[in-house]
């Protein structure tokens, strides 16, 4: 490593800074000498700007669910897809460098077909002028820059960065991995890695606290995946939002690292902020091994001093799951949806039930959820004892590396060459199939639902590969590497018998597999290691062609001209879920993500308008179009316009893509019965005003092409935060129904509101 730009040293650079962490705590614990603190509130408090000005006036019970934090992040990882938006941002504040340690990963944006061999180069060719334009806004700017074939940014962030009781911010929302090496560690939009990156305060609200306490040990075909896989079923998509998932417990100690980073990656499925573990012994080892022996001692000492990495005895929790690791056995969560939770054991019963498909069409490990050496040698313990009985697996069998270091290391270790002997093909270090970058060769059908078994984290309809009818059921890897050996989707691993060519019955034993790698990790391919804090290379052109397709320079938003809005129409009413999949789809989209107007042509695509019941479907007038052109049609004529949805609007990821494109189309109210952190905050970031129905029922109060004036924003804009803003909805029989709404809008965001968004306000401030 080179390059280690104001750090002393290497190991200065990968340790989080204990000293001025505990310091501030310490602050804290004298404004609250009385207070017991949980570990994710140990951690956030140790990373407020100001913990005075924070908490002047305010009691410990005014803070979890109300309180906006201002927090100094320790670090920026940004994923491809997301990068260009937050690096178009970022290059209209005017810095010369990012002002903390800030990476770009090249990982969303290569497509998994016939192996990496072929993959990486036909991605990197496809994708080149992203990739050139990424490359050079990091050598600019002083950005570490992970190349394509390097591997998915959470496993990097993982192998690298994550560090006990730091703090980072990810344009990407499984950045929670890193809890599993006890990293506050938050998945945001672009618009607040750009605050983090030019030291701006980052608001959060001060999360609930969920504590998951776990006793036992995990044993049998159970795997740390079925943990989250079990909570999920429980907690539900919404369950966790506005909350910090917190596990304790004896339970926690019988973990892995790479285990509990699974758990937390996870945890972005029921909408948590993030997810942590404590300090333990196994995160000790994953240090080591990962060649940070310093870190290890270093939080060592700190939590041996301070007790920094773990939760005050008798610290409160908003919420207590108790959960006996002993009990648990591996289950599946989907279709479509990652909270509908069924054991194996119920699993044949629910496909009778439901209907669903009988046949298993593809099985797929990996991913930055279960790709850890652990993974990878627990499934080969699997594919051997089916294959020494002569079993093939009867549907293809995709294996996605995290990283150039796991890919290397199972290399080296036989691993692979076992996996592709059974005949699986091992794709790109990348996100590939994950993320609808899935180029599938079997042909299945977009009318008959067809079921694949994956070891990913996320399922909604068409994800995987852009098949609405692919039904993606979540499991642990084994359970994958155990089910593709029958095509049966009803195939129970751990109670049925198959049979062998020769007509032997076969009965897969629970598989072992191996923590860390015995001979230690190999780094592989060493040139995709960025220097470790490189330094800003001015000179360096960052170009974008006017004529480009896939990029665009950003025009900032205009201010908000003042007063109340009266002049608003309901472009579309939503019926049911809308994630931001539903709001900005992925897979072919992902290639416009650096240019706004062209990604805005996908905007609400997989909205079901509430009145019809159709997709994509909004009417001016009578006349039906898509919902972009809907919007289109308007913002050329300068209506402005809302959109009106129900619960947990936004789920599922940091794409601010799915704020940026309304924002662009002349959207300024989205109003719902309830939103996803993430979005909601993306949206407010983007000049947006994100409502709350005050009344839930009131949904039914208001239509498609309704007009809506407001009462209160003037209000609001004045800083009276708490007075409740009013819509005033004309029907189109010429009635007038009025819609109590509430906001969570904290007063610096009331500042995007007024300033356009929160990029022109950081621009504004850089001026001054
Ligand atoms: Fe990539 Fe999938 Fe992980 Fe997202 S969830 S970072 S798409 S591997």
């Amino acid at each position: 490593y080179t390059g280690i730009r104001g750090y002393a040293s290497r190991a200065a650079f990968v340790t989080p800074p204990y000293q001025k962490l505990v310091e501030k705590l310490e602050r804290v614990r004298k404004i609250f000498p009385n207070e017991k603190l949980t570990l994710a509130e140990k951690v956030l408090y140790a990373h407020l700007t100001n913990p005075e000005e924070s908490f002047s006036g305010v009691s410990p019970s005014q803070i979890r669910g109300s309180l906006y934090l201002k927090l100094n992040p320790d670090r920026v990882a940004m994923q491809d897809a997301s990068a260009q938006m937050a690096l178009l941002q970022f290059m209209t504040c005017g810095l010369d460098r990012t002002l903390i340690p800030s990476s770009i990963h090249c990982d969303h944006l290569i497509v998994g077909h016939r192996g990496a061999n072929s993959d990486i180069p036909d991605s990197i060719a496809n994708n080149k002028e992203i990739f050139d334009f990424l490359q050079s806004a990091a050598k600019r700017y002083g950005i570490q820059f992970w190349g394509p074939g390097s591997g998915i940014i959470h496993q990097i962030v993982l192998e690298n960065y994550a560090a006990p009781g730091g703090m980072m911010l990810g344009t990407d929302s499984h950045t929670p991995n890193a809890g599993g090496l006890g990293t506050v560690a938050i998945g945001v939009g672009g618009a607040d890695a750009v605050d983090a990156m030019t030291n701006t305060p980052w608001e959060l609200k001060a999360p609930k606290v969920i504590g998951v306490h776990l006793k036992g040990a995990l044993s049998g075909w159970a795997t740390p995946k079925d943990l989250i896989l079990h909570l999920a079923g429980k907690l539900t998509v919404r369950g966790g939002t506005g909350h910090i998932i917190e596990y304790f417990g004896p339970g926690v100690e019988s973990l892995s690292c790479t285990g509990m980073a699974t758990v937390c990656n996870m945890g972005a499925e029921v909408g948590a902020t993030t997810s942590l573990f404590p300090y333990t012994e196994s995160m000790k080892r994953y240090l080591e091994a990962t060649h940070r022996a310093e870190v290890a001692n270093a939080a060592a000492n700190v939590h041996q001093q301070h007790n920094y990495l773990a939760a005050d005895a008798g610290a409160k929790y908003d919420e207590i799951v108790e959960v006996n690791l002993s009990e648990l056995t591996p289950s599946f969560n989907g279709p479509f949806t990652p909270d509908l939770n069924t054991p194996l054991e119920k699993f044949s019963k629910a496909i009778e039930t439901n209907n669903w498909p009988k046949k298993v069409s593809a099985g797929l490990i990996g991913s930055c959820t279960n790709s850890s050496y652990q993974d990878m040698s627990t499934v080969v313990d699997v594919v051997e004892q089916a294959t020494k009985a002569g079993l093939k697996p009867q549907v293809p069998f995709l294996v996605t590396p995290g990283s150039e270091q796991i890919r290397a290391t199972i290399e080296r270790d036989g691993i692979t060459k076992r996996l592709e002997d059974a005949g699986a093909v091992v794709l790109a270090n990348a996100c590939g199939p994950c993320i609808g970058m899935w180029k599938r060769d079997d042909k299945v059908s977009t009318e008959e639902p067809n079921a694949i078994l994956t070891s990913f984290n996320r399922n909604f309809r068409s994800r995987n590969d852009g098949n609405p009818s692919t039904m993606n059921f979540l499991t642990s890897p084994v359970i994958v590497a155990a089910k593709i050996f029958s095509s049966d989707l009803a195939f129970d691993p751990a109670r049925d018998v198959l049979q062998t060519p020769d007509g032997k019955p076969f009965k897969f034993t629970p598989p072992t597999g191996i923590e860390l790698p015995p001979s230690g990790f190999t780094a592989g391919d060493t040139s995709y290691i960025p220097d470790l804090n490189p330094e800003p290379q001015p000179e360096t052109e960052v170009t974008i062609d006017p004529k480009s397709t896939r990029l665009e320079a950003l025009k900032p938003f205009d201010a908000y001209k003042g007063g109340e809005m009266d002049n608003l129409k309901v472009a579309i009413k939503v019926k049911g879920k809308c994630t931001t999949d539903h709001i900005s789809a992925a897979g072919k989209w992902l290639k416009y993500k650096g240019h706004l107007s062209n990604i805005c042509n996908n905007t609400l695509i997989g909205a079901v308008n509430a009145a019809t019941g159709e997709v994509n479907v909004a009417y001016d007038k009578g006349e039906g179009m898509s919902i972009p052109e809907l919007m289109w049609r308007w913002n050329s004529k300068g209506q402005p316009w809302l959109v009106v949805a129900e619960h947990n609007y936004g789920e599922g990821s940091a794409r601010e893509h799915a704020a940026l494109q309304p924002r662009a189309l002349n959207g300024r109210i989205i109003l719902t019965k309830s939103f996803a952190r993430i979005h909601e905050t993306n949206l407010k970031k983007q000049g947006i005003l994100p409502l709350n129905f005050a009344n839930e029922a009131d949904y039914d109060k208001i239509d498609a092409e309704d007009k809506v004036s407001t009462r209160g924003i003037t209000g609001l804009l004045n800083g009276a935060l708490d007075e409740p803003i009013t819509l005033i909805v004309t029907k189109q029989d010429g009635s007038t129904v009025e819609i109590p709404c509430k906001h969570t809008m904290s007063k610096d965001q009331v500042e995007f509101f007024r300033a356009g968004s929160a990029l022109n306000l950081i621009r504004e401030k850089a001026r001054v």
